[in-house]
């Protein structure tokens, strides 16, 4: 079965990050867009769990792609989140060195970030980081602060890019797995889960499965996929007075480290850790590693010694063999991979989708841009913002640790972008997010739910 009699100019694979932000772009230069998902909700692979830092670049790699679409990612989100009503909590981060070793890595630090352009870092000795972040360790003996280091909505904005996409004539097609396709000299017929899709051209922005989807068409692929699991441990709200900045770890060459941030949600939580794996679904968490990080998190600000710790998550990083990104055209095939976009995909994702437009221009494809594209109103989460349960007709209020409104709820139900499943529902309201992580809502939310989720809430609790 073809499902679309006009091919589309571009079919993209993968609604995670990059994905939403790729077809927003694509989008608003003029083209005609669908967006393929296999899982019933977007951003359910390596998107659904992150730091949500939107990250200057001042570590990457000096002139690598990464550097070029964080930076332009970043500069991008500046200009854009007022207009949609996003959140950007400009905290800034501090590099703490815990070691006399580790000073001597800070002068190298900053020249690194020197080099990638980010001017406005400064070398700070631990009392002076004492006074701003007063609870932290006395252990802590010098650091480097960059202000521009921020935290945003991990879920909000992404929905966000793909609604703009979506108002302004893209399309997505959910529950929709691309499992192989031929080229015909012009075009491409990809095979569905739900049929043939025509498209001049494709992106694959499939993450964790990245090099699985370019196999399924080319019998092989550029780089190989070794998910890297990150734990963390989210804090009750109360410990979020504990941190101002993000505090970093001296990076190494293989991870970022453990990091104690702040959220937008108001929790303070601690971690990531990198542990290769092969399976790309396994996002499990053990109680040894998280009672490490609860003991990382103690060793730099031992006032969390005792706080309750209100969950616990774990993502998976889309790692390769290499440390870049892997952006490739394919011009004879009309394809783009954009593969690898392992530890900062957040905040280079609409850098990425920048640059994978100037890629497909490259190959001699241009469209008119629209000269009005409409904008959407994010939805927007946080404890700050103007949230329904604020409004005088707010009616019933369903969970009561995250205040969300059953309107709310209804509205996640609803719409191209339906939640279909408890975690998209989550990602989209925050309900069974807080204390009591759905102890006292689930009932509620189960009725309320009834015939909407492709897996009943009564059958199965999805993460
Ligand atoms: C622990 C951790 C901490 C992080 N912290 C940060 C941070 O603080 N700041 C930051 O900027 N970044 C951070 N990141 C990185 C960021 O989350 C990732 O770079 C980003 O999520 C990658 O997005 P993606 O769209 O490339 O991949 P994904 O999110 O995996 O999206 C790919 C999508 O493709 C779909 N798909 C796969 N195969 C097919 C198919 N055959 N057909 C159709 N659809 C398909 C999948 O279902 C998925 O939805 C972190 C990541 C982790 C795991």
């Amino acid at each position: 079965m073809t499902i679309n009699s006009t091919p589309y100019d571009v079919a993209i694979i993968g609604a995670g990050i990059v994905g939403c932000a790729m077809a927003r772009r694509f989008t608003l230069e003029g083209a005609r867009v669908v967006l393929l998902e296999k899982a019933t909700d977007i951003l359910d692979g390596a998107s659904k769990a992150n730091s949500a830092i939107l990250h200057t670049g001042f570590d990457a790699p000096v002139g690598s792609i990464e550097v070029g679409c964080i930076q332009a990612g970043h500069e991008e989100y500046r200009r854009i989140y007022r207009d949609f009503g996003l959140t950007l909590d400009e905290c800034g981060a501090n590099v703490v060195a815990w070691s006399e070793e580790e000073v001597a890595k800070l002068e190298q630090i900053q020249q690194q970030a020197v080099d990638n352009n980010v001017m406005d870092t400064r070398l700070i000795t631990g009392d002076d980081l004492r006074k701003v972040e007063p609870n932290l360790s006395d252990r802590a003996l010098a650091a480097i602060a960059i202000p521009r280091e921020s935290l945003i909505d991990p879920w909000s904005s992404p929905y966000a890019y793909l609604q703009q996409s979506l108002m302004n004539g893209g399309e997505v097609m959910l529950s929709c797995e691309v499992t192989g396709g031929r080229f015909d000299g012009s075009g491409w017929k990809l095979e569905t889960t739900q049929g043939l899709v025509r498209a001049n051209h494709v992106v694959n922005c499939a993450g964790l499965y990245g090099d699985l989807v370019n196999s399924s068409v080319f019998g092989q692929a550029p780089f190989t996929i070794t998910p890297r699991k990150g734990q963390f441990v989210v804090y009750d709200k109360a410990a979020s007075r504990l941190a101002r900045s993000v505090i970093l770890p001296v990076p190494t060459a293989r991870t970022k480290g453990i990091v104690l941030f702040r959220t937008v949600f108001g929790n303070l939580a601690v971690g990531p850790t990198a542990e290769d794996q092969q399976s790309r679904t396994d996002s499990s968490i053990d109680t040894e590693t998280l009672r490490s990080l609860m003991a990382a998190g103690e060793a730099i600000v031992p006032a969390l010694k005792g706080m309750p710790v209100t969950a616990t998550y774990a993502g998976l990083r889309p790692a390769t063999e290499f440390k870049d990104y892997q952006i490739s055209a394919d011009a004879a095939n009309n394809w783009i991979t954009v593969g690898g976009i392992r530890s900062t995909g957040l905040s280079g994702a609409l850098g990425i989708a920048q640059y994978v437009y100037g890629l497909y221009r490259d190959t001699g494809a241009d469209h008119t841009a629209l000269t009005d594209p409409v904008i959407p109103t994010a939805r927007v989460l946080t404890d700050t913002a103007n949230r329904d349960w604020k409004e005088k007709d707010h009616g019933e209020i369903v969970c009561h640790c995250e205040l969300v409104t059953r309107r709310e709820i209804e509205a996640a139900l609803s719409g191209p972008l339906a939640a279909k499943s408890l975690a998209g529902l989550k990602r989209q309201t925050r309900v069974t997010m807080g204390r009591c992580q759905g102890f006292f809502c689930s009932a509620r939310l189960a009725e309320l739910t009834e015939g909407r989720f492709v897996i009943p809430m009564a059958e199965g609790v999805d993460k």
